[in-house]
């Protein structure tokens, strides 16, 4: 028996930024032994379309719905089944049951053997769920799939998995329930101990969450002589015990989830606690001073919102000098209490935009208050291009406490630049999927 693991891509191009995707990697050490496994990641590679196998699993987000159900269409009709799990498919597996045979709800671990068993009596169930909040514990993985397929150079590692904040646009909370859990730290260590690569991204939605848990995972990485980056919220930088030790275990980057420089932005979105206590360029200073690089990620299209926030954020962000930086305009997704908000409203521009074969990249989905949907899209399209010109790149490294503070920083800062820009340029206006027709089962093409 051979099982596909798969990686559907968003577009047709390949992607040069793609990270290690760990969830295959837990699947791949929770498979028999009796069992071959083969991994297509769409993102670097072709998947091909009729595969010699006997299941096909695939991870699904909301904007890889639409290939994920291409792909599955083709195997179906080779006789293959197709199973799906992730995000999209837990939120809606009703849907995502008219294009596979069968869903993993929430957690893969658990379910899968469960799923594996009954595919071997030939007795598949339509949906498989955790009944119990799964512990991290002993979690296996089998890096060897990931082998060869050149993504970003860190392995990806996850320290725990939920947070304790609920901002309406997220659907963290809705995924993995109130709690938090965390895997024990020499657990942690011992799997960074065993990579070949001494830096590592952890890819938690919100690494910080527990102050206490994550003071403890620091402090047994200093003597790892290790780099690493991780997500956080910006309330971490209110914390002086905590940025000593993000500066002495080798912290050197925080994707930074800013959303807004709009205080009743923040305040719509649930989001208003991290300037609760300290304003956004006061916590910025903490986190550059302890030679932490911030990539900030920020959303349009809360209500206070106007096409004045595009300048003001850009601004504000090649004048902080951050490594990276994302501007979006706010996605209503599955899951997301803001979904279920905007189409009470009425201001979904589309039931399904995942769906739509007219939606492009970098599309409004809704109406915004403060702007029209086309001035949403074609601002945060001139935001984004704003930000990765060359005279903001070179601007932006001129930081010698975070990126120009060794000669090796300036190298990663330029090549991920580099990688950034194009990337951001390419997705603009790409259609999602590929061109094949997207047809449920017991539809005619
Ligand atoms: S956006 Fe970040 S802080 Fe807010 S709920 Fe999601 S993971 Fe937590």
């Amino acid at each position: 028996m051979k099982i596909a693991f798969v990686v559907p891509n968003m577009f047709e191009t390949r992607a040069f930024d793609a990270i290690e995707p760990l969830v295959f990697s837990i699947l791949a050490a929770r498979t028999p032994d009796d069992i071959d496994i083969v991994f297509w990641d769409e993102r670097k590679e072709d998947v091909p379309l009729d595969g010699n196998v006997s299941l096909l699993a695939i991870t699904v987000e909301t904007h890889t719905a639409r290939r994920a159900y291409q792909i599955a269409r083709e195997y179906r009709a080779l006789g293959v089944p197709v199973v799906m799990g992730g995000h999209h498919p837990t939120f809606l597996p009703d849907e995502a049951l008219q294009y596979c045979d069968a869903v993993v709800i929430g957690d893969a671990e658990g379910a899968w053997e469960e799923l594996i068993k009954d595919f071997r009596a030939g007795a598949l169930k339509s949906k498989y769920s955790q009944p119990d909040i799964m512990q991290l514990a002993g979690l296996k993985l089998d890096r060897s799939i990931l082998k060869g397929k050149g993504y970003a150079p860190a392995s990806v590692v996850q320290y725990g998995r939920g947070c304790k904040f609920n901002c309406e646009f997220c659907s963290i909370r809705a995924f993995y329930g109130k709690g938090l859990r965390q895997r024990p730290v020499a657990d942690v260590v011992a799997e960074i101990e065993a990579l070949d690569n001494r830096h590592v991204f952890f890819v938690d939605d919100n690494i910080f969450v527990d102050r206490a848990k994550a003071k403890e995972l620091l402090r047994a990485l200093v003597p790892l002589n290790m780099t690493w980056s991780c997500q956080v919220s910006i309330d971490i930088a209110q914390d002086p015990e905590l940025v000593d030790l993000l500066e002495k275990s080798g912290c050197n980057g925080a994707l930074v989830g800013f959303e807004s420089l709009n205080p009743i932005n923040l305040q719509q979105m649930k989001k208003g606690w991290g300037v609760k206590r300290q304003d956004y360029e006061t916590s910025i200073k903490i986190l550059q001073d302890a030679g932490v690089m911030i990539y900030g990620s920020f959303v349009f299209g809360y209500d206070a919102d106007t096409p004045d926030s595009f300048e003001e954020t850009v601004e504000f962000a090649i004048r902080n000098k951050f490594f990276l930086g994302n501007f979006a305009g706010l996605v209503p997704t599955p899951g997301a209490r803001l979904y279920d908000r905007l189409r009470e409203e009425n201001r979904l521009l589309h039931d399904k935009w995942w769906l739509d074969p007219n939606f492009r990249y970098g599309d409004a989905t809704f109406i915004p208050r403060g702007m029209t949907p086309d001035q949403l899209t074609e601002g945060c399209h001139w935001a984004r291009t704003q930000f990765t010109t060359y005279g903001s790149i070179f601007h932006r490294l001129w930081d010698r406490r975070t990126n120009l503070k060794s000669l090796h920083r300036a190298g990663f800062f330029l090549a991920a630049n580099y990688v950034f820009r194009r990337e951001l340029r390419g997705k603009h206006g790409q259609s999602l999927g590929s061109e094949m027709p997207l047809v449920p089962a017991g539809a005619n093409a």
